[in-house]
């Protein structure tokens, strides 16, 4: 391996395959192309980190692992936050080590729709099951699965939706909860543990800190890329690499990639790069009990509910640490204070949409990429729904109050002390009739507001003056059963 930030030199070289990237993508295309003989050189702009330099501690680690310091994001109404890990293991290496396969009913969809052959279920299902292998995926255990889940599975079961425990990627997961931090005990199998060090015990060159600038071409076939080497702070050191080779892989992931290949001059025939972005928006949705939840002792992700994966809707398990989720929880000084006060007795999930909004990518005027994404009413409409579902669920399992993530609605009702649902109230505990409502800014994964300002999102919680009177239970009832209506903001009407 050659640290980048240690290089006095240019480097100049040749490979058989030059891959760019190593998260998802690059990793596991370095390691199959090196075990069957062929000579690759493996690039990565982060640097090469592992449990020993994991802290847990969410500012330093997002220094430490983030792109742009978590700040990534899709630009559009509302703006979505969309971190990446900056690297060897890419976003593996942040992520919750959650490895579900690709659904049949989506496979079938590609082959029907797009064309796309050889990817159906029967003909993946030995992919699956090696890369299963390979990673270790299993459902969570016992002794790793929480109050956070144990709360929502009962809530969801008391509803009759079918859930399951998530499949993970792990060795020896201890349950600390701090996944997108980069895992201390090296349990989780992301690529820096796995995939990385096997491309290289099978004789991959891997070069970190080395951010690549540019794809090489000859009479508009790529032959090489030219990168330049970074000191541990970013810092462009002065010195480049350089590598030949024939054949040229770029996994730099979905914002990354197209804006190198657009400022390479890559030909672009098909008229579609950086286009058609889909990035499953998701929000968070809290919810206090009357007993200690403590969802930091489990994994993050341990249960999911797919009873509503036909119509798009996700909701799985999102417990995250209290500096994270204290911007997504309702109120401000003493109220917000107070919520934050209980964080022993607050359980999250988190609702995901598959999105029919589809973003685009450019490269920007600096390095960084132009992501631009409006999330259509349709979406809008859907996520509501699935932030209904969420609150209902998590009312089923008995919670006293339900933090929506909707702006003019942010506490949904509480329990009495009979057992029977108030009426929920607004941002600073006052009751508010109908209107316009807003969900804090969706992002995918940890979705966490990127300032202070909230977004407005273009959906309206029909009929809910009544609820007022009749309780938040009815409202997310509501919600869940469809009585939501989406509606674009202009500017998106003009394009949906
Ligand atoms: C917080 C979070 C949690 C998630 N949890 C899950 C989960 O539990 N399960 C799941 O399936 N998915 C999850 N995801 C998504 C998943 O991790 C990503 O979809 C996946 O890692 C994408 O793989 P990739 O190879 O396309 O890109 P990445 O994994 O992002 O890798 C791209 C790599 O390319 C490098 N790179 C980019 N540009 C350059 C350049 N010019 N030169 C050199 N190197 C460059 C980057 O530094 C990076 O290391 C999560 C995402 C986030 C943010
Ligand atoms: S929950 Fe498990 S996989 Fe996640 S950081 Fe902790 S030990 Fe690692």
């Amino acid at each position: 391996m050659t640290d980048g930030a240690a290089v006095a030199h240019d480097v100049h070289e040749l490979a058989d395959v030059v891959v760019v990237g190593s998260g998802a993508g690059g990793a596991v295309v370095a390691r199959e192309l090196a075990a069957r003989g062929r000579d690759v050189a493996l690039v990565e702009e982060g640097g090469f980190f592992t449990g020993k330099d994991f802290t847990g501690n969410p500012r330093a680690m997002i220094d430490l692992l983030y792109r742009s310091r978590g700040l990534t994001g899709a630009l559009g109404r509302p703006t979505i936050p969309i971190p990446l890990g900056r690297c060897v293991g890419g976003t593996t290496t942040i992520n919750s080590g959650t490895c579900y396969r690709a659904p049949d009913y989506v496979l079938d969809e590609w082959a029907e729709r797009y064309g796309v052959r050889d990817a159906r279920e029967p003909d993946l299902r030995p992919y699956f099951e090696r890369v299963e292998q390979e990673l270790n995926v299993h459902p969570v255990p016992d002794e790793t699965y929480g109050r956070n889940s144990s709360l929502f599975e009962r809530g969801a079961a008391a509803l009759g939706y079918a859930g399951a425990r998530i499949p993970r990627n792990e060795r020896g997961c201890l349950g600390t909860g701090v996944c997108a931090f980069g895992c201390p005990q090296d349990a989780k199998q992301a690529m820096h543990v796995s995939y990385v060090p096997r491309a290289l015990a099978a004789g991959a060159r891997l070069f970190t800190r080395c951010r690549v600038d540019k794809i090489l071409l000859s009479a508009g076939k790529a032959i090489g890329v030219v990168g330049r080497f970074v000191d541990t702070e970013g810092r462009e050191t002065g010195h480049e690499l350089r590598v030949l080779a024939r054949h040229v892989v770029v996994a730099c992931g979905a914002l990354l990639t197209p804006a190198l290949l657009e400022r390479s001059r890559v030909p672009d025939p098909s008229g579609l790069r950086g286009r058609n972005l889909h990035i499953h928006p998701a929000t968070r949705v809290g919810a206090l009990f009357d007993e200690e939840v403590r969802g930091w002792e489990e994994v993050p992700q341990a249960y999911n509910v797919h009873h509503f994966t036909r119509e798009g809707i996700f909701i799985q398990g999102q417990f995250v640490p209290p500096a994270m989720e204290a911007p997504v929880l309702p109120g401000v000084g003493t109220a917000h204070k107070e919520i934050m006060a209980r964080y022993t007795r607050l359980g999250s999930f988190g609702a995901l949409i598959s999105d029919e909004s589809a973003g685009r990518v450019r490269a920007g005027r600096g390095r960084a990429p132009r992501v631009t994404y409006q999330l259509g009413a349709a979406d809008a409409k859907k996520l509501a729904r699935a932030v209904g579902l969420t609150a209902e669920i998590f009312f089923a399992a008995r919670a006293r109050e339900v933090y929506s993530g909707v702006h003019s609605r942010p506490v949904l009702g509480r329990l009495r002390d009979d057992g029977l649902p108030s009426a929920g109230h607004g941002a600073h505990g006052r009751g508010r009739a109908a209107g316009r409502h807003r969900l804090r800014r969706p992002g995918p994964w940890h979705a966490r507001p990127l300032g202070r300002r909230r977004e407005p999102l273009p959906v309206v919680l029909q009929g809910e003056s009544a609820d007022h009177h009749h309780g938040a239970r009815h409202a997310a009832r509501r919600a869940a059963g469809g009585g939501v209506v989406g509606r674009a903001p202009r500017s998106a009407r003009r394009s949906v």
